[in-house]
């Protein structure tokens, strides 16, 4: 999805030599030792729509295609233990035919368990539970690249080193993640006709205890892949618990919006999560619109649009609900990398704080995953290039 990155990694110029692609997350550690013996790098892989270039085998040697190892190992009470693999549809159907929500997910929910983990980082569930560093992993069974042919348990904050580290401290081959008692969520599609009153209609939505709440301005809706939208106003649309909805409409209605449906069903819910995060930008990408993104969040989305418009060529919003404050995709026409990192310094001297998407470093919790990673990896052979 970035334009920085596609001129630094077309497709073909990092490649691997090698595709292992095991059938059970057991074989992964007698994998590793191969490779710590031979001196072969190990890119690990779920889906592979980390959208950063995180699994690009840099060094070369293999890719450890996980994908196979997808079973869903056990629902418990508040619990589901899985294997790295698994597609998060599959264990949210497994979730909830026992009678529960996962407790997060992102806009791609047919990625990986372990993919999510290993470098994702919020989606639908952030606004209640925050980040996957905040709760959502339980429990992680993690292989190093140490000749060990073993693995070690972390639990709870014991697991962080190992989340949103692109592998580099390990791999995951199994992973606890937290659920809890499912509730009726319908989807709700609203619209505004300015920026001011979609946004105060998404700040009191949160009110209601959303499990995701979104905007996205004119040109974003357009390419919107749903009939609900109304393609010509602001679309503010959110997951909701049903007996809330009735009240939520009227707050929409009270502070000028409009209601365009609500609808039942989770392929409904599904939907509006597949609609959010960086999903709208995406959907932008592919109609032939060249912009960039920049991930970002703090106050000034809420109270100063126009200085941020001020900042980038032809600036569109969508925003995101999130635990504590807004966030926002902001997404502007590319002229070059130098215009990208201006428009992150500008940003950042306004109080907003960015993520950029446009490159590829491990960029969080870095002192605990450096001092983790020789650990683990002597050798330095788990997805070299990402840890600067
Ligand atoms: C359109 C679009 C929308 C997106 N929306 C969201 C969103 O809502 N929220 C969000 O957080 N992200 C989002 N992403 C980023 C990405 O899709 C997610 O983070 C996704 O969950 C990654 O899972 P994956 O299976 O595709 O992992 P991959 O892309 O294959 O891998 C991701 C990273 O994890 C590492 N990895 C994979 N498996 C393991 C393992 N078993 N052990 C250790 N490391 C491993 C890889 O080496 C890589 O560094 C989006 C991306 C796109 C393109």
């Amino acid at each position: 999805m970035s334009p920085v990155l596609q001129e630094k990694l077309p497709p073909g110029r990092y490649t691997a030599q090698l595709v292992v692609a095991p059938e059970s997350a057991e074989d992964v550690p007698r994998i590793l030792t191969a490779a710590y013996e031979t001196g072969v790098p190990i890119t690990p892989r779920g889906a592979g729509t980390g959208n950063y270039g995180q699994a690009t085998p840099f060094a070369g040697g293999a890719v450890l295609d996980l994908r196979r190892c997808n079973r869903v190992l056990e629902v418990g009470d508040g619990f589901v233990r899985v294997e790295p693999g698994a597609k998060l549809t599959d264990v949210d159907a497994a979730v909830r035919a026992a009678g529960q929500d996962l407790w997060m997910f992102p806009s791609t929910k047919g990625s990986t368990a372990g993919g999510f983990v290993g470098g994702g980082s919020a989606g639908t569930g952030t606004i209640e539970h925050g980040t996957t560093y905040d709760g959502y992993v339980r429990s992680l069974t993690v292989a190093p690249c140490d000749g060990s042919s073993s693995t070690f348990t972390a639990d709870g904050v014991e697991a962080l080193p190992y989340v949103h580290a692109y592998g580099v401290t390990g791999i995951l081959t199994s992973l606890t993640l937290a659920t809890e008692p499912a509730r009726d969520w319908r989807a709700v599609y609203l619209a505004a006709d300015d920026y001011t009153t979609g946004t105060t209609i998404l700040r009191g939505l949160r009110a209601f205890g959303p499990r995701l709440a979104s905007m996205d301005e004119v040109p974003l809706v357009a390419h919107l892949p749903s009939s609900y939208v109304d393609r010509d106003r602001i679309s503010v649309r959110a997951i909701l618990p049903a007996d809330t909805v009735t009240e939520a409409c009227d707050l929409a209605y009270d502070l000028g919006g409009t209601v365009s449906a609500v609808v039942e069903g989770v392929e409904a819910t599904d939907l509006l999560s597949g609609m959010s995060y960086n999903h709208p930008v995406y959907f932008l990408q592919q109609s032939g619109y060249r912009c960039f993104h920049l991930e970002s969040a703090g106050d000034p989305l809420w109270q100063a649009p126009d200085a941020i418009r001020s900042l980038l060529p032809h600036v569109l919003f969508h925003l995101e609900l999130g635990h504590r404050g807004v966030q926002a995709m902001i997404v502007a026409d590319y002229v070059d990398e130098e215009q990208v990192l201006a428009g992150i310094e500008g940003l950042e001297a306004m109080g907003v704080a960015v993520h950029s998407p446009h490159q590829w470093y491990v960029d969080r919790q870095l002192p605990v995953i450096r001092a983790v990673a020789p650990r683990v990896d002597p050798r330095g052979l788990l997805n070299p290039g990402k840890l600067a």
